[in-house]
């Protein structure tokens, strides 16, 4: 059994690293028994420790080997192996962003993901953190994916509280809204149920993590058209091609939270 013990935890009253840190630290003594209490009944030994392998992208110093999820064993075999696929989706995704937007070392290419989504993001392009203003869909893409990759460093390097992947009983994949850039763990809950059969694909899988993943990078909702946490994982979810007039924006961010 992994004990949560850490003395980063700003909870002063106590030296546990709250698995959902983002609300415990921001707990006022008030309410630091109940955040307490919640803390004590998760314990890691209810998860299985996963590793996914994260491709190197030109241009992009500082990347570790892997990333780490503590999943809850009441996923399945099935079910591990779609958020898995889901995940690494994604990484292929962010890896070819940066790829492409360092572009032989000019690191002024405008990678597909960014083009995409700059046809079709036009509000909320930036993050809660962010001071100046994002101009537009290509640099809202570049922002975001360098934000991953300060997660995916936070993670890999383990400088960010354990990321855990809880069962949820509705919607498809929740996180909540990240206010930091630093060490913000990668946590999602996930709809066990959305993962049986393929109603919900391998690329609409990919991008509801991607929707979630930009709120652990700060972007807020609404999950919408024209709003840039839900077009740029639209996009995704369209493996990059321009919208079909005839398919419905909200047959993709149905699956968004
Ligand atoms: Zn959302």
């Amino acid at each position: 059994m992994i004990l949560l013990t850490s003395t980063k935890s700003k909870c002063k009253k106590h030296k546990k690293t709250c698995l959902k840190k983002s609300t415990c630290t921001k707990c006022q003594q008030k309410c630091l028994k109940t955040c307490l209490k919640k803390c004590k009944k998760k314990s890691l030994k209810d998860y299985k420790k996963i590793a996914i392998e994260v491709p190197k992208p030109q241009g992009v110093k500082n990347v570790p080997s892997h990333i780490y999820f503590y999943l809850h064993k009441s996923f399945t075999k099935e079910q591990e192996r779609r958020i898995r696929l889901g995940i690494s989706l994604l990484l292929d995704r962010w890896y070819t962003h940066h790829n492409q937007k360092w572009n032989g070392g000019t690191n002024t290419g405008i990678s597909d993901l960014a083009a995409c989504t700059n046809l079709y993001a036009t509000k909320k392009l930036k993050p809660v953190w962010a001071k100046s203003s994002v101009p537009n869909g290509i640099a809202a893409t570049n922002l975001a994916m360098n934000q991953f990759t300060q997660l995916i460093r936070d993670n890999g390097f383990k400088k960010s509280p354990p990321a855990t992947i809880d069962p949820r009983s509705s919607t498809t994949i929740y996180a909540p809204t990240a206010s930091t850039k630093r060490r913000v763990p990668l946590s999602l809950q996930i709809n066990p149920k959305q993962l049986n059969g393929q109603a919900l694909t391998d690329l609409d899988l990919s991008g509801s993590i991607t929707h979630a993943w930009l709120h652990r990078a700060g972007w807020t909702d609404p999950k919408v058209t024209s709003y840039f946490i839900s077009e740029c994982p639209m996009c995704v979810m369209r493996n990059l091609t321009p919208k079909n007039p005839n398919v419905r924006d909200s047959s993709y961010y149905k699956f968004f939270d």
